[in-house]
């Protein structure tokens, strides 16, 4: 499951116990993204932080896992390398699914290596309400045929909730509560996050 997580929210979660659900997955992975190479613009919010609040999230989760493989790595985080290393972790016979949004998956032709990285794994893609699935079919003919059978897509109701909009709600002073768990809330005030940018 990778994301910025800027913060991680109920969406997210959902995503995941969904996607484990649907897709029978043995357990998720969550992988806050260390720099994210199409991010140049937008000041993310430092790793560590991501990470922490991630791991907040998820703990009460017995399927849930956090890896800090992309913040421990120097330089952009390219999803291939990261698919590339749990590969090796796990072995050749293990499906590797990698779970995000959909909006993200919009532009996986500009993704380094995107054909290894089809072959590699298959992506579960999260639609939020709205979302048109025609946008979808307009940027995937530029793909293979293999590889667009290894893109799917799951809708997420709780994927009204959004990270940005969490951040414009922290900076404005209007509430958080009820769209991220209360600890992550908590880790936001006691750290000052999200007040300025
Ligand atoms: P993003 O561009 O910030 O997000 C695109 C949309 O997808 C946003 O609406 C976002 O909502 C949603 N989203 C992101 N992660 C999600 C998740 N795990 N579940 C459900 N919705 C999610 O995307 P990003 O978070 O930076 O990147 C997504 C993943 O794609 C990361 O793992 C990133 O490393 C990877 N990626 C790789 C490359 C590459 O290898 N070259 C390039 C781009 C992205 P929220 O803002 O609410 O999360």
């Amino acid at each position: 499951m990778g994301g910025t997580f800027d913060p991680i929210h109920f969406g997210h979660l959902v995503t995941a116990e969904a996607a484990r659900h649907e897709f029978s997955l043995e357990k998720v992975i969550f992988v806050p993204s260390g720099l994210p190479p199409h991010k140049k613009g937008y000041q993310v919010t430092p790793a560590e932080h991501r990470y922490r609040m991630t791991v907040l999230a998820t703990r009460n989760n017995p399927y849930f896992a956090v890896s800090r493989v992309e913040i421990d790595r120097p330089g952009y985080s390219y999803a291939i390398d990261t698919v590339l290393e749990f590969r090796k972790c796990y072995g050749k016979e293990v499906e590797l699914y990698f779970i995000t949004g959909a909006d993200a998956i919009l532009e996986i032709l500009t993704w380094k290596d995107v054909n290894l990285l089809l072959q590699e794994c298959q992506f579960i893609a999260a639609t939020r309400p709205g979302f048109h699935l025609e946008r979808l079919q307009e940027a995937l003919p530029g793909l293979p045929v293999e590889g667009r059978h290894r893109i799917h897509f799951i809708e997420v109701p709780a994927l009204a909730i959004s990270s940005t909009d969490i951040r414009k709600r922290v900076k404005e002073g209007r509430p958080i509560k009820y769209l991220l768990p209360d600890d992550v809330e908590e880790y936001i005030r006691c750290h000052d996050l999200y007040l300025e940018g």
